[in-house]
């Protein structure tokens, strides 16, 4: 299927009236719980949407990359958060151009009609953080199977997900000339190794990510499992992740809507010294600069998917999309939560909510400065700092 501007705004309205059911209050409870959104990511999963990405000939609608940024957005534009089960598009960057025939027959279909999850990616560790070559988790060949011990952090939705694209070292760092050689990605079928090499151990944070530890103790993985080449896990992943940034973007540019609808209906409504707030220039001037922000960002996630789909290179759009929504979703939020007082720090406002959410895009899954490290080596030609 093309992805028409008409067949975008069918899709915008689709999932708009699907997140309709989901009022504000729900996702205050599940925020104030703790609680994995499951009728949400259940409700997406039967409509397809979680599935779009994947081809026809697998079960999946078989959308471009536009109309996912597409459904993030307007998930996130209606004040929800979509962060539950958005891995579920981004890890097919790299399922879609690596796995085998074999394995895209033996799981995707069953992705496609809600019976696995794919929501789990497990690529940080504790002690590497965003040096990702220098991951500890190593995977040694034993006849048909791998042997994997280490050690993950940050693996959100692990408890929430039926298989994991996990990125180990197959070979040791002293023995490759790159560093970036010798890493593998594997698929982990979750609840089989629950128990048998593999514990999972949430973590709280500031905001209801479902994210958790694990520990991977001489968890067994058939050879099978290994996707694409042995060794060449690391571009697998970075392949994997332009899509992943193109996505988060449009997530922020949604949060970035929801944070100006937001504060335009609260100035437009708010009476102080007998006038609207919004009256004031020192209230429109920010909510006018927030909006600009939002839609230059959105002409780079835009621009980013357009390359994406069409197969070009956009490793600096993707990049540049990804930290422009962020940071405009950021300005947004800070402006909305400015606009609305001491009310903005309530919870039944949700702002206060949106504000801790949408903070996480600027460390997540990349932070701001390894943006800026990319562009300023690869794309301006400046020495490399790290
Ligand atoms: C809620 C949440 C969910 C996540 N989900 C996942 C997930 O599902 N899967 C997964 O694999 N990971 C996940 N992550 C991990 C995330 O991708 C990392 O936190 C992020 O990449 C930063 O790594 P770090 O936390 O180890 O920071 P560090 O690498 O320790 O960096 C700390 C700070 O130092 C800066 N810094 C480090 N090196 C340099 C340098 N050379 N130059 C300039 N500045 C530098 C960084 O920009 C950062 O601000 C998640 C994280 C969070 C918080």
């Amino acid at each position: 299927m093309s992805v028409r501007e008409h067949d975008l705004g069918e899709i915008r309205d689709a999932v708009a009236k699907l997140c309709s059911a989901f009022p504000m209050d729900y996702w205050r409870e599940t925020d104030r719980e703790r609680r994995y959104p499951t009728e949400f990511v259940r409700a997406l999963t039967e409509a397809g949407w979680l599935s779009c990405l994947i081809p026809e000939e697998y079960g999946g609608a078989g959308l471009k990359l536009a109309a996912a940024a597409a459904i993030l957005e307007e998930i996130q534009k209606s004040g929800a958060n979509g962060a539950a089960c958005h891995a579920q598009m981004y890890t097919m960057g790299t399922v879609l151009r690596h796995c085998s025939e074999a394995q895209k027959r033996k799981y995707l279909p069953k992705i496609a009609k809600g019976e696995l999850r794919l929501q789990a990616f497990g690529v940080t560790e504790p002690s590497a953080g965003t040096d990702t070559s220098s991951i500890r988790t190593a995977a040694v060949r034993k006849g048909d199977r791998y042997v994997v011990n280490g050690q993950k952090v940050w693996t959100s939705r692990a408890e929430h997900s039926d298989i994991m694209l996990l990125l180990a070292r197959t070979t040791p760092r002293e023995a490759v000339q790159k560093k970036t050689e010798g890493l593998s990605v594997f698929i982990v079928e979750m609840k089989a190794a629950l128990g048998r090499g593999l514990t999972i151990r949430p973590i709280r944070t500031m905001i209801n990510h479902a994210t958790t530890e694990i520990f991977i103790d001489k968890l067994e993985v058939p050879a099978e499992n290994l996707v694409g080449e042995e060794g060449k896990g690391f571009r697998y992943i970075l392949d994997g992740m332009n899509a992943e940034r193109i996505l988060i973007g449009a997530e922020c540019i949604g949060d970035a809507r929801w944070f100006l609808a937001r504060a335009t209906a609260y100035a437009n409504e708010r009476k102080v010294f007998g006038r609207p707030i919004g009256q004031n220039q020192g209230v429109q001037f920010p909510i006018a600069r927030a909006y600009m922000a939002t839609e230059a960002a959105a002409l780079m996630v835009e621009r980013a998917a357009a390359l994406y789909d069409q197969g070009l290179p956009c490793g600096p759009e993707s990049n540049m999309a990804k930290q422009l929504a962020a940071e405009a979703s950021w300005q947004a939020g800070d402006m909305c939560l400015q606009t609305h007082g001491g009310f903005g720090f309530a919870e039944e406002y949700d702002v206060e909510r949106k504000f801790r959410e949408t903070r996480l895009y600027q460390v997540a899954p990349i932070s701001t400065n390894l943006v800026l490290c990319y562009l300023a080596e690869h794309v301006l030609g400046l020495p490399r700092s790290y």
